[in-house]
């Protein structure tokens, strides 16, 4: 392990653009439960319709009901996500671009722990649950900022309809912070992969574009993923162990040149 990890510093050092891409087993590690496989939230509660970004548009009142009822598994959800800390991975990313290493962030997480760490170059794929969005003008909202008194919320910027930041099934990621992602992609010669299977689109394709291209793939996991056969070096273990390790091996570098 300790090889490898020496091994995977240096490949980051001396590479120009490393770009992270973190996904649910970094949140794990914070106590926010999977939707699938074993603990997982839609193992328990089944999964939820396809077309709830659909449901959604229909009855949008009942959406946000919904949400401050806080029952079903989005309820579980929201309370989980609402006590989750962050833990020493997201410290270690944070330092990665206080460092200048880290160039980007890519998370398919929507609990906020990076920001909450200090992370500011962060693409949230699948959007932030402590904000809302405006489905006609893409403004985001912090909670607070907008009168919960009056369901559905309407954008005080353009009178749309306002829901929650979250991606729901059927519903297209928003294009702003697509772009973003692809940009960061395509400057990428490294990609470091923490806690993500890497199946699901859009996310999966960035690890494949970057080694495509011939850059380099670090992967932190504690399993085999569908992206291992592809990585240049695959560290095993809780992020939370390996992440503070790498930044180590990182700064020792960086400090005796
Ligand atoms: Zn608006």
């Amino acid at each position: 392990m300790e090889a490898n990890i020496d091994r995977a510093a240096t490949l980051i050092l001396t590479s120009k653009y490393v770009v992270g891409l973190t996904g649910a087993g970094i949140s794990v590690e914070s106590g926010i439960r999977p939707f699938r496989g074993p603990g997982g939230l839609w193992t328990e509660y089944g999964e939820p319709p396809m077309d709830g970004y659909q449901r959604f548009l229909a009855d949008p009142k009942e959406h946000w009901e919904q949400i401050s009822r806080r029952d079903g598994y989005l309820g579980e959800l929201y309370k989980a996500l609402e006590k989750a800390e962050p833990h020493a991975a997201h410290y270690a990313l944070a330092e990665l671009e206080e460092l200048g290493v880290l160039k980007y962030l890519i998370t398919q997480n929507v609990d906020n722990l990076h920001r909450a760490v200090g992370n500011k170059k962060v693409a949230e794929i699948h959007g932030n649950f402590r904000k809302m969005r405006c489905i006609r003008c893409g403004s985001r909202y912090e909670q607070g900022e907008v009168s919960l008194e009056t369901l559905p919320l309407l954008c005080p910027g353009c009178g749309g309809i306002v829901k929650t930041d979250g991606v729901m099934f059927g519903e297209p990621i928003p294009m702003d912070v697509l772009e973003i992602c692809q940009r960061e992609t395509s400057n990428a010669d490294c990609m470091l992969s923490v806690g993500t299977s890497a199946f699901i689109y859009p996310a999966a394709g960035f690890s494949q574009q970057v080694k495509r291209k011939g850059g380099v793939l670090v992967e932190v996991d504690l399993y085999e993923t569908e992206l291992t056969p592809l990585c240049d070096i695959s560290l095993r273990g809780k992020a939370g162990e390996v992440l503070p390790l790498l930044v180590d091996s990182i700064k020792h570098k960086l400090e005796t040149g």
